[in-house]
């Protein structure tokens, strides 16, 4: 992969260790925790997450095969889960890379080759993958017929959890009790992410699967408290231009200085996951102050109005920073920070500070 060199995220491994010590707490002390990587472990970087955490956690997962392949060619030795339905054609991969799949429907019993093991998804509200709850007798038959693969937990997901109070939860909650009492109490079960697990009392099974806190976010408008964001996003101005009052900027010529000054150029545009429909709506971070984002975000280039403050090329500017984080970004433009997160180009070099 060619990396780019325009801008850089760094992240905090210092400040990883942080968010799950302050998610543990939520938890009861035997409640093991899977650690949640997909996506590049949202954007932050997968191997250098797991390897960060694998000593703190009991578990990970990941949505592709491939994550899970990787994670293991990188070293990582815990138990990895892979939540995709699995593909007959990559069935062989599971076991020969140690990783545990997903079954969630009755053909996955036959893909996998003897020897793998798996953990048993059920649809308890979620309206996405898993078995329905009235089927788990029928599953627990299949699980006995095929003895040669071995199930190892199952889980559910929940589709309301990112805010407290809900009903929905309950009733999911409610489903998967009295499915997980079908099976035998040795399995892992779980069903709570990191909302259930910050803004939920009810009991947890045996694990948690946490993402997005790990990362500093909640999932949802509420706070969860002493978690903090994990990563940074920095680029430099690459020229600076004297701008005459009612010249206009960008695409569109949409924006117009209000008064002579200098206008920033930016090395970033929404190739680099800077959404376009972002244009003219953040601030960006220099020398300590902040400055807006002027004029239509381009594929490779944004543009910031320094006012009468003429700095240097090379000068640093802050992106994505606490004041202005995945959240912030987020609620402008009606999406979630996992979306921001997950949007930013791998390609960027990611910076790890411990
Ligand atoms: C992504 C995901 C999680 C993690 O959710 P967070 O809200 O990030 O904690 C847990 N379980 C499943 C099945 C997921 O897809």
């Amino acid at each position: 992969m060619i990396q780019k060199s325009n801008s850089i995220v760094e992240v905090h491994l210092d400040k990883l260790k942080q968010n799950l010590q302050t998610l543990r707490s939520h938890l009861d002390k035997n409640t093991r925790i899977m650690s949640v990587v997909k996506a590049d472990a949202y954007g932050h970087g997968a191997v250098e997450v797991a390897g960060t955490l694998e000593p703190l956690v009991e578990a990970f997962a990941v949505n592709d095969i491939h994550e899970g392949i990787e994670l293991r060619k990188q070293g990582i030795t815990k138990p990895v889960l892979v939540f995709e339905v699995p593909q007959k054609s990559m069935a062989s991969h599971y076991r020969m890379h140690n990783l545990t799949a997903t079954v969630s429907a009755k053909e996955h019993f036959d893909w996998l080759p003897n020897g793998s093991s798996y953990h048993l998804n059920f649809d308890t509200g979620m309206g996405r993958l898993g078995f329905a709850p009235d089927e788990a007798e029928r599953v627990l038959s299949l699980v006995k017929q095929n003895e040669n693969i071995f199930c190892t937990g199952l889980y559910s997901h929940f589709a309301t959890a990112d805010s407290p109070g809900s009903d929905f939860v309950a009733e999911q909650h409610r489903l998967f009790k009295m499915i997980r009492e079908q099976f035998p109490q040795k399995l892992s079960a779980h069903i709570a992410n990191t909302g259930a697990t910050a803004f939920y009392s009810s009991e947890q099974f045996n694990m948690v699967r946490l993402g997005i806190g790990l990362y500093g976010y909640a999932p949802g408008t509420t706070e969860i408290k002493d978690i903090a964001p994990i990563l940074q996003w920095k680029s430099k101005l690459v020229q600076v231009k004297p701008i005459t009052e009612q010249s206009t900027v960008s695409y569109g010529a949409t924006w117009q200085a209000p008064e002579d000054g200098y206008l920033g150029i930016i090395p970033v545009g929404y190739d680099d996951g800077l959404k376009r429909s972002l244009s003219e709506e953040l601030t960006v971070r220099i020398n300590g102050e902040r400055y807006p984002l002027v004029g239509n975000i381009t594929m490779n280039y944004s543009m910031v109005f320094l006012g009468e403050d003429e700095y240097k090329p090379d000068t640093s500017v802050q992106l994505l920073y606490s004041g202005s984080n995945a959240w912030d970004w987020a609620s402008k433009i009606d999406t979630i920070p996992y979306e921001i997160l997950t949007s930013i180009n791998p390609k960027i070099p990611r910076e790890y500070i411990l």
